[in-house]
């Protein structure tokens, strides 16, 4: 059993594999740990499973499994979690943009007992366009105001000791979301600061509906306060309809009748919007309803690069197709 396991998430990363292996293995090789590295290659579309394939072929610590399609990076992160076998689990971007130096401190920190999760905290953004950031501010400051959760500036980049591992893998729902559940955890944490360096090559791989997809579901998976939200909208409702219905009415009783379709106009557009609201709070609780029932794996892996090992262990030839694995597909939880 390795002590250290590290996992990363490859989505048409072909440019930053070899790159991003040689500083990690360069910052792992001098600490005194045994250690595992396991990629996980989210169903790119450019070259970067024949990549991973050629550096586990040199590389003994690697493995890599191969997921059967895209199927995002917090699935590829459950499954880099569900294959480790370390002792403590460090989680980082293969697009180098997660320091591996940092590794030494953060298992200093693990190996002292200082903390079972250690966690890089960004303390710049990297560089990005304004809306990019408008959209992040506000994603935080809601999520912090539903879930009392303040996640500003946390990163995936973090190290979960084996126990906390074992706990997240308790929680059973399909669709997740990495920081939330580690914050969620509890577990005693410490975090580093860190400026999160360049891209290495290409450019980030989430496009505005896959961040409001992300955004929405994370909000509505770890605070019901916005279903509350609807209850206290209602109140609200009632208590307005009653002193706006009681004024029309004590008017139309001395004779008088309340002037204009403005008033009319407004009140009809308040209450749709409201309704609609409280519909669309609804619509996405139903939403995580429909995909948690359904109960479907995380992921599927379609192949991995240990198969190859072990044929070769048995002194069997490589697949006839010339690939260095087998197809297989393994449903994740
Ligand atoms: N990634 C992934 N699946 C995706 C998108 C991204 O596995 O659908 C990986 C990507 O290869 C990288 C990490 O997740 O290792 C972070 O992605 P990116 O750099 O695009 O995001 P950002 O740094 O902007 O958060
Ligand atoms: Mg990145």
């Amino acid at each position: 059993m390795p002590t250290l396991s590290v996992i990363s998430p490859v989505y048409c990363e072909s440019d930053n594999i070899t790159v991003f292996l040689d500083a990690l293995e360069a910052s792992l090789a001098p600490l005194d740990h045994s250690y595992e590295i396991i990629l996980i290659d989210d169903g790119s579309t450019d070259d970067s499973w024949h990549c991973m394939r050629r550096e586990a072929e040199k590389r003994s610590a690697l493995r890599c499994l191969r997921f059967s399609r895209n199927f995002g990076k917090e699935a590829a992160l459950a499954a880099g979690l569900d294959e480790a076998k370390g002792e403590a689990i460090i989680v980082m971007d293969s697009d180098l943009q997660h320091p591996p130096s940092l590794i030494a401190e953060m298992t200093r920190i693990w190996r002292d007992d200082e903390a079972d999760i250690v966690e890089a905290v960004k303390e710049t953004r990297q560089k990005e366009s304004f809306a990019n950031r408008l959209f992040a501010t506000l994603f935080y400051k809601t999520y912090a105001f539903f879930t009392s959760d303040d996640i500003e500036g946390a990163s995936d980049f973090k190290l979960l000791d084996r126990s906390a591992v074992d706990a997240l893998k308790q929680l059973g729902e399909s669709r997740v979301f990495f920081r939330g559940m580690t914050r969620w955890l509890g577990f005693r944490r410490r975090a580093i600061p860190f400026t999160p360096p360049e891209r290495g090559c290409g450019s980030g791989k989430w496009s505005f509906p896959a961040k409001l997809r992300l955004a929405l579901d994370s909000l509505t998976a770890y605070s019901a306060k916005p279903l509350s939200a609807i209850f206290l909208l209602t109140v609200l409702f009632c208590l307005f309809a009653v002193l706006t219905g009681g004024e029309a009415l004590l008017t139309w009783l001395n004779g008088e009748a309340m002037s204009g379709f403005t008033t009319v106009i407004l009140l009809i557009l308040i209450s749709a919007a409201a309704v609609l609201t409280s519909i669309c709070v609804l619509a996405l609780y139903i939403r995580q309803i429909f995909y948690e029932a359904k109960k479907r794996p995380r992921y599927l892996i379609s192949e991995r690069t240990r198969q190859n090992e072990t044929r070769r262990r048995r002194g069997l030839p490589p697949p006839r197709d010339g690939s260095q694995t087998d197809a297989l597909l393994l449903p994740g939880r």
